[in-house]
C-alpha cells in the first residue's frame, strides 16, 4: 500500500451531486452510477458503498473484473450493468449472477444463450443499437436477425434494455450527429415495436447528452463524470449557467488527493532544476521536493505547468514531472516546512485545484486524469 499521499472521497459532495441529478431528471428516470475505470479514479469498491448508502441501487462498469467487485461490495441489493466487454469465459458468472449487460454482436447474444440455457436461467441484457458512433452496436440490416433470435429464445433471455451511446455530446461541434443518433435509436426502437418485441426500458444519455439533450434521459442515464462532481466540458456547464438566473455551480469536487513536502532545497540563480535543461532559475529559488510523480498517476505533462497548494498558496510545478517525484517553486510563500501538506486536487483555505484547470493545462481530459491516479494509493471515506 501505497502512503506518500492520501485520497479522500466526500459523502457530502457526492450526496449534493445525487440530489442535483436526481432533481434535474425527475423520479420517473433512473440513475445508474458509471463506475468503471475504478470509479474515475475515486476507488471502486469504496465509492460504490458510499453512492449505495446515498440511494444509489444501479451500476454501470466496463467489464466483468468490475462487475465483481460491485457484487463482491453489495451483492444482490443492487443492479449491475456491463456496458463493454464480457468474455466468453465470464458468461456463465454474469449469468448465474443475474449481473445485466450490452450486447453488440450475434457472438455474444449465442453465448449468453448457451450459458443460459446449461444454467437454466435468463441472459439479462441490453441490446446496443450502432447510431453513428461506430464503436460497437447492431447496424440497422443486423436487427431482423436479432429480432428472430430473441423472439426465438424467449425462455432464455430477458430484454431489458434498448440502448445506444452519443458520440460527444459535450461539444455543440458534434450537434447534428447526435441529433441524427437520437433519430436513429428512436427508429430502432420502432421497428423493434412493431416486430412485436419491447423492450423493458430504453437508455442513451451520459452525462452530457443528459444535460444538452434533454430528450435522451429517456428511462434511465448513465452518468459518470457529473455524479464526481465535475462537468463533461465547459460548453456544458456553460449551456446549463445560461439556462439559470443564479450563477452558481450545482456540483461539488467529491475527490482530493493530498500529499506532504519531503525535502526543501535552496537552488541559486543559473541552474536548472531535475532532469535536463527544461527549466531554468533565473532567480534565487527554494524548491519543495514532492513525493508524487507519474507512477502515482500525476501526468509528465504537467511538467512546469502543474500547480498544487501549500500554506494557501498556488504552487507551480518547476521542472519534469519524475516517476516517483516533482519540484514546485515555493520562492514566494513563507514559513514552510517538511511535512507541510500539499493539495494536488482539492481545496485549502480559500484556494482550489480543480481537476479542470489541470485539464486546461495538458488537453487531457477530467476523466483521464482522474483514471489514472494510481490503483494503490488509499481511499478514505470522509463527511
Ligand atoms: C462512460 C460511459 C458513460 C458515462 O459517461 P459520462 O460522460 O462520464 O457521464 C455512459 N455510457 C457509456 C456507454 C459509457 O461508456
Amino acid at each position: 500500500m501505497h502512503t506518500n499521499s492520501t485520497i479522500e472521497i466526500s459523502r457530502t459532495a457526492l450526496q449534493n451531486n445525487i440530489a442535483f441529478l436526481q432533481k434535474t431528471f425527475g423520479k420517473k428516470t433512473v440513475l445508474s452510477s458509471v463506475v468503471k475505470g475504478n470509479a474515475y479514479g475515486h476507488g471502486l469498491a469504496e465509492f460504490v458503498s458510499m453512492a449505495n448508502e446515498c440511494g444509489i441501487q444501479h451500476f454501470s462498469v466496463f467489464d466483468v473484473e468490475e462487475a465483481k467487485i460491485v457484487h463482491a461490495k453489495l451483492g444482490d441489493k443492487v443492479t449491475i450493468m456491463v456496458l463493454g466487454l464480457v468474455s466468453d469465459e465470464d458468461m456463465d458468472w454474469v449469468i448465474a449472477n443475474d449481473i445485466q449487460f450490452f450486447v453488440f454482436d450475434k457472438h455474444r447474444l449465442s453465448n449468453a444463450i448457451k450459458s443460459a440455457k446449461i444454467l437454466k436461467r435468463t441472459a439479462k441484457i441490453h441490446i446496443e443499437i450502432e447510431t453513428g458512433m461506430n464503436r460497437t452496436g447492431f447496424d440497422k440490416k443486423e436487427l431482423t436477425t436479432v429480432i428472430s433470435i430473441l423472439k426465438k429464445e424467449k425462455e432464455q433471455i430477458d430484454f431489458i434494455g434498448l440502448c445506444t451511446h452519443y458520440a460527444g455530446a459535450e461539444s455543440i461541434a458534434n450537434y447534428y450527429r447526435i441529433h441524427k443518433q437520437i433519430k436513429r435509436f428512436e427508429e430502432a426502437y420502432e421497428y423493434l415495436g412493431d416486430n412485436g418485441l419491447k423492450p423493458e426500458i430504453k437508455h442513451s444519455a451520459c452525462s452530457a447528452a443528459s444535460m444538452m439533450f434533454p430528450e435522451t434521459r429517456m428511462d434511465l442515464v448513465r452518468i459518470g463524470i457529473m455524479q464526481y462532481g465535475l462537468w463533461p466540458s465547459p460548453e456544458v456547464f456553460v449551456n446549463y449557467l445560461n439556462s439559470k438566473k443564479s450563477k452558481i455551480d450545482p456540483l461539488s469536487r467529491v475527490i482530493t488527493w493530498k500529499t506532504k513536502i519531503m525535502n526543501i532545497k535552496k537552488v541559486n540563480a543559473g541552474e536548472f532544476i531535475g532532469y535536463g535543461t527544461s527549466f531554468l532559475a533565473e532567480r534565487k529559488m527554494t524548491i519543495a521536493v514532492i513525493p508524487i510523480g507519474y507512477s502515482h498517476g500525476y501526468s509528465r505533462s504537467l511538467s512546469n505547468q502543474g500547480r498544487v497548494i501549500i500554506n494557501g498558496y498556488r504552487c507551480v510545478v518547476v521542472g519534469s514531472v519524475n516517476m516517483n517525484m516533482m519540484t514546485v517553486d515555493i520562492t514566494d510563500i513563507g514559513n514552510v516546512k517538511k511535512e507541510d501538506e500539499v493539495i494536488l486536487i482539492g481545496k485549502q483555505g480559500d484556494m482550489t485545484v480543480s481537476v479542470a484547470s489541470f485539464s486546461d493545462l495538458s488537453n487531457q481530459l477530467n476523466y483521464e486524469l482522474l483514471t489514472r491516479i494510481s490503483k494503490t494509493i488509499p481511499r478514505k471515506t470522509i463527511q
